[in-house]
């Protein structure tokens, strides 16, 4: 049997980490098995749903890179994925839905009841094999008893999830549900409707929740729910990617780092776990961090190049090699992207402005000539390079008979305007002697002269 399995968020203008979690293990387990990774839209609800709420999860799948495999033909260039495919929506296939009530309504499954179309219930109960949280037996309650039918189609013409659902998963031949473990109390429903059009429902594998850390249930407006913030805050998707995987699943062996492909060839449901899992915003951040300084050179720069845009910083105004050795001396002292406009902006801006705390603190009547010395000093070295820069200086604080340090700040900050940054000698190289006289003349041009 060829797997196929879906992802059916409805567009609410978030894509919380637990539903970009529920894609990419369907999309794993497709990738994994070799079937089809299917993407649907569960637009039903039209008041609320807006173009802008499905680019929400079209944008966060594709940060990710979770890809699918099939859907109408799109003329629209932004939305494909594989081949000019749309994802499905359920506000187009509306025919469907209603031959399938028609069906159910023929056979007598279904009846009308005040303007309403009802599905008959079974009345008995209905065993759940789930692969992940296993046999689950649903009884009517007390008050289902009473009346156990349900209604399938409102009286305003809309039919209602439980059933776009099910004859979705039915149309698309969805081999494998696995879906947050809220949805399995809606599951004795669907199962009830896969018996009413006379087929076996698919397998069943609903993934435990994610808690916080301190095991509350996660809502909307927690701290990192949204995966729009990683996006924004400039995260590696290669390191939320493998985070999310750890959400719930376990390759066994305690390894945590591991690149797509591994992930791909161990994921299989029977490592998902049953118990809920619990988000960590200082693992995932270190996990970033290790990816960062992983990543290969081209893919380190061309994030680096794509935060800077967006932070307003052009780069390709610079020759290539520039860009690259100035990125070079970021490798490794990142976080998060985010951090990189202000850890190394100087290098493609005009100066910015002076952290006033550090110039008052290392601008002073007595380090201007120290620092008019070090000037002279980088003037004249013959081999402008870090190595040299960093002897020069040295050689300075032993003339002066002050620490490097006394040196190392002023100069810093005269370059770049802030006390955080690259390691200064290699900041300084990548400048070079031009823009650093400069930057050091600026600074003596500011410093007070002793009174
Ligand atoms: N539209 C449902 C949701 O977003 C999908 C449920 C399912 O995966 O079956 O929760």
């Amino acid at each position: 049997m060829s797997v196929r399995v879906r992802f059916a968020p409805s567009p609410t203008g978030f894509l919380h980490i637990g539903g970009a979690r529920t894609a990419l293990f369907n999309w794993l387990y497709a990738r994994h098995m070799g079937g089809k990774f299917i993407l649907r839209i569960e637009d039903t609800d039209a008041a609320r749903n807006t173009q802008e709420a499905v680019d929400v999860i079209l944008n966060g799948l594709r940060w990710l890179g979770v890809d699918w495999d099939e859907g109408p033909l799109t003329s629209d260039a932004t939305a494909p994925c594989k081949g000019d495919r749309g994802p499905y929506y359920q506000s187009q296939r509306r025919d469907h839905y209603q031959q399938r009530v028609a069906a159910l309504l023929s056979r007598g499954l279904a009846y009308e009841q005040d303007g309403a179309v009802k599905f008959r219930m079974s009345r008995e109960p209905i065993v759940i094999k789930d692969l992940i949280v296993g046999a689950v037996r649903r009884e009517l309650t007390d008050r289902e008893a009473a009346d156990p039918d349900f209604v399938i189609v409102r009286s305003d013409g809309q039919p209602v999830f439980h059933f776009v659902n099910v004859v979705d998963d039915l149309d698309m031949g969805v081999t494998h549900v696995m879906r947050g473990e809220d949805h399995l109390s809606n599951t004795a429903k669907h199962i009830a409707l896969f018996h009413a059009f006379g087929v076996n429902p698919p397998h069943y594998a609903h993934i435990p929740l994610i808690l916080n850390a301190d095991g509350t249930k996660m809502s909307k407006r927690d701290q990192g729910a949204s995966l729009l913030t990683y996006i924004e805050e400039g995260y590696a998707p290669e390191a939320v990617l493998n985070y999310l995987c750890l959400l719930g699943w376990s390759p066994k062996d305690n390894r945590e780092i591991l690149s797509l492909k591994e992930i791909i060839d161990r994921f299989d449901l029977p490592q998902i776990l049953r118990h809920n899992a619990r988000f960590d915003m200082a693992k995932l951040q270190w996990m970033n961090g290790e990816y960062l300084r992983g990543l290969p050179e081209d893919r380190f720069h061309e994030l680096c190049v794509h935060t800077l845009a967006k932070a307003g910083i052009d780069t390709n105004r610079f020759d290539l090699r520039y860009v690259k050795a100035a990125l070079d001396t970021c490798k490794g002292k990142l976080k998060t992207f985010s951090e990189l406009p202000a850890y190394a902006g100087f290098y493609f801006t005009d100066l910015p402005p002076y952290e006033p705390e550090a110039a008052a603190k290392d601008f002073t009547p007595a380090n201007r000539p120290r620092l008019a010395r070090l000037r002279a000093g980088f003037a004249t070295i013959p081999h402008f390079t870090a190595v040299s820069l960093e002897a020069c200086l040295k050689n300075l604080a032993g003339e002066l008979g002050v620490k490097p340090a006394i040196l190392v700040h002023p100069t810093r900050l005269a370059c770049t305007g802030s006390t955080i940054g690259p390691s200064l000698y290699h900041l300084l190289e990548v400048l070079g002697r031009d823009k650093v006289l400069e930057r050091l003349d600026l600074a003596l041009a500011r410093i007070p002269a002793s009174t």
